[in-house]
């Protein structure tokens, strides 16, 4: 139940009804109107069960994560699921024949039941493999082992070309020993995928071909990628201008003047420091770019008068925007992004390149995987040396007139076409996502030895 997971996979049960599988996606009560939202037109069943109440430090109503008054509170609420147990498990059992059950990997809890119901569980990581396998051999390999400090450089057995430094990683696996919930949490999540039938990837074979393999080959359980899943939104098509929001309208009108925008977002989840805020929006101001800027905390406030300042090229929102119609816009020409998984997906759906800029969870290294491993992208690095810390305003507008107007940025503009289009191949009937998912529904038919679907 965070935007990040949920969004990837209701495209993913569109994907399987193009496919002819039914799906019943199971959401609670507050999350419910956007998911029937998302699914309005796909003829899937949509079951709610109730978000359990008095969860200490989680205010009433509050089901998502990006509703949470602070991140520390994660794993309350990530516990909190867990007495949903009995309610998921009463409405399996009212639909009658369940084929397999595609759970978010952080809703580790499903393994049990379907163990217990004698059906295939699937788990979602919501990561790229790139990200997920790195994850792994970190814990299970330690090639940091012999690191003195986190901003040391270290290889990747079996992955020579790839030089890593601790701080890639999320606080506190970025420590030589990590202990402490979140270990615990992702441990027990991770012993759940393990006895999981197969793991989804939301992302096609060619992005991460070596990454997939060595995955299948020494981790596991199965990974399938199917993605990427933001392929299979449908384009909102507005019947006329005034019911288009402000911001559709301005890229219309940047459209119309010729001029290219800088798309600027950071997911729901990071959690930017007002002063880091304050140097991005002067380093955007001086890199004289025309932006569109989706600012989503509400704690966040830009200084007096910069509006006004940066009024002809910069837009700012706070409100909920549709970041796929964004990137989507013929005048969208490049995307400043923390780099969020789905975020980097959407990115090459529509061939906009990124210019990485990660905050937390796993986005370092998807940082790392587009602008060193796939070249999709530019980095802009903080001030310190290390890949984690301040970044100046200097550095935001140098990497923006990069990406935006220099060779640089041309270089991976060209690139991210070319993997846009791989992308748009994947998901089309006869590519590798496609083949695939239909060895996906072969093989869970094969399981119960009838065919469903
Ligand atoms: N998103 C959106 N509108 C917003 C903010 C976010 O549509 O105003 C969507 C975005 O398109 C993506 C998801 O929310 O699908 C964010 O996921 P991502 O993995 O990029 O970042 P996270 O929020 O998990 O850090």
């Amino acid at each position: 139940m965070a935007q990040g997971h949920t969004i990837p996979l209701l495209y993913l049960a569109r994907i399987l009804r193009q496919h002819d599988v039914p799906v019943t996606v199971f959401t609670t009560p507050a999350n419910s109107p956007s998911v029937r939202a998302t699914l309005h037109d796909a003829g899937i069943s949509i079951i709610e069960l109730p978000f359990p109440a008095d969860i200490d430090g989680i205010p009433q109503g509050v089901e998502n994560t990006d509703k949470l008054p602070s991140m520390s509170l994660i794993f309350q609420f990530a516990n909190a699921t867990k007495l949903m147990q009995p309610q998921f498990e009463k409405a399996l059992q009212d639909i009658k024949p369940v084929g397999c059950i595609i759970s978010d990997a952080f809703l580790g809890w499903t393994q049990d039941i379907a163990a217990k119901l004698g059906i295939p569980r699937i788990g979602f990581y919501g990561m790229s493999i790139f990200a997920t396998t790195l994850y792994f051999i970190l814990g299970q390999e330690r090639p940091h082992a012999l690191t003195t400090s986190p901003d040391e450089p270290f290889s990747i057995p079996n992955f020579p070309k790839l030089s890593l430094t601790r701080n890639d990683f999320d606080p506190p696996f970025n420590e030589l020993d990590p202990k402490g919930p979140r270990v615990d949490f992702m441990m027990e999540q991770n012993i759940a995928m393990a006895k999981s039938y197969s793991v989804i990837i939301n992302s096609f074979y060619e992005l991460e071909p070596s990454y997939t393999e060595y995955w299948n080959r020494c981790i596991g359980p199965k990974a399938w990628c199917l993605g990427p899943f933001a392929a299979a939104k449908p384009q909102v098509l507005l019947a006329n201008e005034s019911a288009k929001p402000n911001w559709m309208l301005w890229l219309d009108k940047k459209l119309q003047n010729g001029d290219s925008v800088l798309y600027v977002a950071f997911g729901t989840q990071a959690e930017v420091s007002q002063e880091q805020l304050l140097e991005i929006a002067d380093g955007l101001e001086k890199s004289k770019a025309n932006f569109l800027w989706v600012i989503r905390s509400k704690r966040l406030e830009i200084s007096e008068g910069y509006e006004e300042k940066v009024k002809d090229r910069g837009m700012i929102v706070k409100e909920w925007v549709d970041q796929m119609e964004i990137l989507r816009h013929k005048s969208v020409k490049g995307f400043l992004s923390h780099c969020g998984w789905n975020s980097v997906t959407e990115a090459i759906c529509n061939g906009v390149p990124i210019l990485a800029m990660p905050f937390m969870a796993e986005q370092h290294l998807n940082a790392r995987l587009v602008s060193e491993e796939v070249g999709v992208g530019l980095r802009i690095m903080p001030s310190n040396g290390s890949v984690r810390g301040f970044v100046k305003a200097e550095e935001v507008e140098k990497r923006v007139k990069e990406l935006m107007e220099g060779t640089k940025g041309e270089g991976v503009r060209k690139k991210m076409k070319e993997v846009g289009e791989a992308a748009c191949g994947a998901i089309r009937e006869g590519g590798s996502s496609w083949e695939t998912l239909e060895q996906v529904i072969a093989d869970v038919s094969n399981y119960h030895k009838i065919s469903f679907f």
